[in-house]
C-alpha cells in the first residue's frame, strides 16, 4: 500500500471533454477507485443519464433508485441517495438513473438552476462524519445544465485526452467553456489536470499526440499515461473498476500512479 499525504480539504473535480467516447467515465471511476485504494475517501457523482459510472462502481441505479435526479429536481439531500461501492467502504457513488435525461429540461425552470449540485454537495460535506477527500463528477459530453452544475460545484477540471490525431481539436471549445464559467459562475474553476489515456506506445501517432499535448500544457499533464488495455475496457461489464477487477494489470497500476500524482500536485491553494 502506497502512503499518501492527504490535504484534509475536499478537492472537487469534474471530468470533462466535449467529445464522447474519450474515456471520461473510465477515468472518473478508475481514478476514484485508485484514490480510495491509497487511503482517500472518494465520492463519484454520476451526472450522465447513461449511468455508466454507476454501473462500473457496482451500485444500484434502476428507475426506482433514489438518484442525482432527486437531488437536482426534488431537493432530496445527497446523503439520502449516496451508496457505497461494494469495492471499498471509502468509495461512494451518487448514482444516475434514466430520469436524469429529463433533468436538463426540468432544470431550466428551477431556482438557482446552475448551483443545485454545489448546494447539495456543501450540505453533505458539512454533516458530521461525511468528510470527503475527493469528489469526482462524471459529466455527459454536452454543455447543458447538468455539465454547468458540475462546473459550478467543482474547483478543478480533469481532462482525459485520447492519444489520437484530433485530440487537440475541440479542446479550445472546452477551455472557452471553462473560461466562461469562471467569469460568470465560478471564479475558482481551473483546468488542473490533463490525463493522456488509451495510449499505445507502439504507434508513432500516440507519441506525437502526447508530445504535442505536453508542449501546450506542460503544467497540467500528468507524467503518468494510461495505456490502452483490454482489462480496463472489460472491467465495467463485471460491475467493477479495473482496480478491483485486475489490480495488477497495467491499467490498474497506471491509475494508481496517476492518483498518487494527483494527491501530490494540489493546485487549488496556490491558484485561488
Ligand atoms: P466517455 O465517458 O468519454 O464517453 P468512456 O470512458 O465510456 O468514454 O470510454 C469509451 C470507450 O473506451 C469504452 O468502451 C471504454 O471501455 C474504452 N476505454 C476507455 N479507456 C480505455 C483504456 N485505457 N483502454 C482500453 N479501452 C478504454
Ligand atoms: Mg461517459
Amino acid at each position: 500500500v502506497v502512503d499518501v499525504k492527504l490535504s484534509g480539504r475536499t478537492r472537487v473535480f469534474t471530468v470533462s471533454n466535449q467529445k464522447g467516447g474519450v474515456g471520461k467515465t473510465t477515468t472518473a471511476v478508475n481514478m476514484a477507485a485508485a484514490l480510495a485504494s491509497v487511503g482517500a475517501r472518494v465520492l463519484v457523482i454520476d451526472l450522465d443519464p447513461q449511468g455508466n459510472a454507476s454501473t462500473a462502481l457496482g451500485v444500484a441505479h434502476n428507475a426506482e433508485t433514489p438518484s442525482v435526479y432527486d437531488v437536482l429536481i426534488n431537493d432530496v439531500p445527497l446523503l439520502d441517495i449516496v451508496q457505497t461501492s461494494p469495492e471499498s467502504p471509502d468509495l461512494l457513488c451518487a448514482p444516475s438513473t434514466i430520469h436524469l435525461a429529463g433533468a436538463e429540461i426540468e432544470l431550466v425552470s428551477q431556482v438557482a438552476r446552475e448551483h443545485r449540485l454545489r448546494g447539495a454537495l456543501r450540505e453533505y460535506i458539512e454533516i458530521e462524519g461525511n468528510h470527503l477527500d475527493f469528489v469526482i463528477i462524471d459529466c455527459p459530453p454536452s454543455l447543458g445544465l447538468l455539465t454547468i452544475n458540475a462546473f459550478t460545484a467543482a474547483d478543478e477540471v480533469m481532462i482525459p485526452i485520447q492519444c489520437e490525431y484530433y485530440a487537440l481539436e475541440g479542446l479550445s471549445q472546452l477551455l472557452g467553456s471553462v473560461q466562461m464559467i469562471q467569469k460568470h459562475l465560478n471564479p475558482k474553476l481551473h483546468v488542473s489536470t490533463i490525463l493522456l489515456t488509451m495510449y499505445d506506445g507502439r504507434t508513432r501517432l500516440a507519441q506525437q499526440v502526447a508530445e504535442e499535448v505536453r508542449s501546450h500544457f506542460s503544467h497540467e499533464v500528468l507524467d503518468t499515461v494510461i495505456p490502452r488495455s483490454v482489462r480496463v475496457s472489460e472491467a465495467p461489464s463485471f460491475g467493477q473498476t479495473v482496480i478491483a477487477y485486475d489490480g495488477q494489470s497495467a491499467g490498474a497500476i497506471a491509475y494508481r500512479e496517476a492518483a498518487v500524482e494527483i494527491v501530490a500536485r494540489d493546485t487549488t491553494e496556490k491558484d485561488s
